[in-house]
């Protein structure tokens, strides 16, 4: 409205520039700089050992507890997120809660303080929370959770294959096999599994979502199991995606950059890339899980049918797709 007047009397000829600064600051608050929104480097957080809790990061990183607002686009839908207790897969449960989904989070046990914190923000969202400890390299725990979910929820709809493990190393000499193996399982296998075990209970209309990463078109020097893993999910999503679209089932994917969570400071990255964390991309600083939240519930939602086989990134200007 004050826009439209302010316009109107410009047109006019009408010289009014109190009206027109008054429509600028409207328009301002509406609008936030996505450049100053969160925080930006240099960051001093201290390094965790893997898995890392949100609840120690400095600064905290924003998950949405206080800012995402809900408008019914997930009602009555049941989801498992997996690594649902910090992050990005913290950010999409509550989301998902917000929008009126059931939402079931699976996490490692040494993370119970975060997924308390999840579990409870679900259910002031007025929805059912179900908390799944358990370690996802393992499938016979795979399979339980995915029944445990099916059981509690009453069904399941919308799986978001999220958890990860990503650890750095310098030189192919200090990989592992143990470190190859455990990203590995974490990364595929337990997508593989966990996916495979909650198929016979997707009904037609139902979304399956996999945190892949930018990494999975540019990989880092140092991260060459963890990007290798990415760019399998990223081609497990358009496989699936043409194997189950006969049957309505939606596969999609999102490929974060830079994102300001446990991971990256549990061994994800060095103390000096964290530091200067974000800092390359073009809005000059890391993004939060909050950012994403979104793009979970649009790949989820019901008026997104058509997309399928799609991998939508969010990585601050720069990194595919
Ligand atoms: P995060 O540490 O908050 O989440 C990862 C979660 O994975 C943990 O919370 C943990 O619950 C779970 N996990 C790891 N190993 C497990 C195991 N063996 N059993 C059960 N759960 C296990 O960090 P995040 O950055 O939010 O990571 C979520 C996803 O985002 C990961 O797949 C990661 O690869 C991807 N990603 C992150 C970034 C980033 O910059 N943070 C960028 C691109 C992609
Ligand atoms: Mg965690």
């Amino acid at each position: 409205m004050m826009a439209g007047t302010a316009a109107g009397l410009a047109v006019a000829g009408i010289a009014a520039p109190a009206a027109a600064q008054r429509a600028k600051s409207a328009a301002g608050a509406a609008l936030p700089d996505p450049r100053t929104r969160y925080p930006r480097p240099p960051f001093d957080t201290a390094m965790q050992p893997f898995p890392g809790l949100a609840g120690k990061m400095t600064p905290r990183p924003d998950h949405g507890e206080t800012s995402y607002v809900g408008s019914g686009r997930l009602t009555g839908r049941r989801a498992l997120v997996t690594g649902g207790d910090s992050g990005i897969g913290r950010a999409a449960a509550i989301a998902f809660a917000r929008e009126g989904a059931d939402v079931a989070i699976s996490y490692l046990p040494a993370e119970e303080a975060d997924a308390r914190e999840v579990i409870a923000l679900i259910r002031q969202a007025g929805r059912t929370a179900l908390g799944l400890p358990g370690d996802i390299r393992d499938e016979r725990w795979c399979n339980r959770m995915v029944a445990q979910t099916v059981r509690e929820l009453g069904g399941l709809d919308l799986l978001v294959n999220n958890a990860g493990r990503q650890q750095q190393r310098q030189a192919l000499a200090d990989l592992s096999s143990e470190d190859f193996d455990a990203t590995m399982k974490t990364n595929l296998y337990a997508m593989f599994w966990i996916t495979k075990a909650a198929l016979p209970h997707l009904p037609a209309g139902a979304s399956i979502i996999q945190t892949t990463s930018e990494q999975a078109y540019d990989p880092s020097a140092n991260l060459v199991d963890y990007a290798m893993t990415k760019a399998a999910m990223m081609n497990f999503t358009k496989s699936l995606a043409k194997q189950l679209g006969p049957k309505g089932i939606r596969v999609n994917g999102v490929a974060p950059g830079p994102i300001w969570t446990p991971l990256q400071v549990a061994g994800g990255a060095t103390a000096e890339k964290l530091r200067e964390f974000g800092g390359d991309t073009s809005l000059g600083r890391p993004g939060q899980p909050v950012e994403l939240g979104s793009i979970f519930v649009q790949l989820a939602a019901n008026d997104a049918t058509f997309s399928t086989g799609q991998v939508y990134g969010a990585a601050g200007g720069t990194g595919q797709p």
